[in-house]
């Protein structure tokens, strides 16, 4: 399935081709601090996704390995993207917030559980990695 998606200003729109609906969400602190609590993302290959008004888009370094990126107008997160080499370099993942059509969305694994704040839980079963086991699958620290 095709889905659009924008920011809050609509500055930055987007359209991701055949969307994979299974997304993760991950509880480590630089996603609580960058997103203001867990980071539920979508994982979009780069040639799956086509952006309009890139020039709104800022970039921070976040780590040595991955870049963060926002709106410039309205702060909206734009996505989490790992810059180094290796199997995820170049994929976006991206807030399942800003599609404009969520539905039949599925969270398939968490990650980073440990690290958590204790009000709150996410409903239902899946893959749950506490840091060892994150650290196992990625081979990096967040
Ligand atoms: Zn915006
Ligand atoms: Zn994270």
């Amino acid at each position: 399935m095709d889905r659009t998606g924008k920011c809050l200003c609509g500055a930055v729109r987007f359209t991701i081709r055949d969307l994979n609906p299974e997304f993760g969400t991950c509880h480590c602190k630089m996603c609580q601090r960058w997103a203001g609590a867990s980071l539920l993302a979508l994982s979009v290959p780069a040639d799956s996704v086509s952006f309009e008004g890139g020039e709104h888009v800022k970039h921070y370094q976040s780590s040595e390995w991955a870049e963060r990126a926002w709106c410039e107008n309205c702060g909206s997160n734009l996505w989490y993207r790992v810059t180094a080499e290796g199997p995820f370099h170049g994929t976006y993942h991206m807030p399942i917030g800003l599609l404009d059509d969520t539905s039949g969305l599925k969270n398939m694994r968490e990650i980073y559980v440990d690290r958590k704040p204790d009000a709150y839980d996410l409903a239902g079963e899946r893959e749950r990695l506490d840091t060892a086991a994150t650290l196992a699958l990625f081979g990096a620290d967040e």
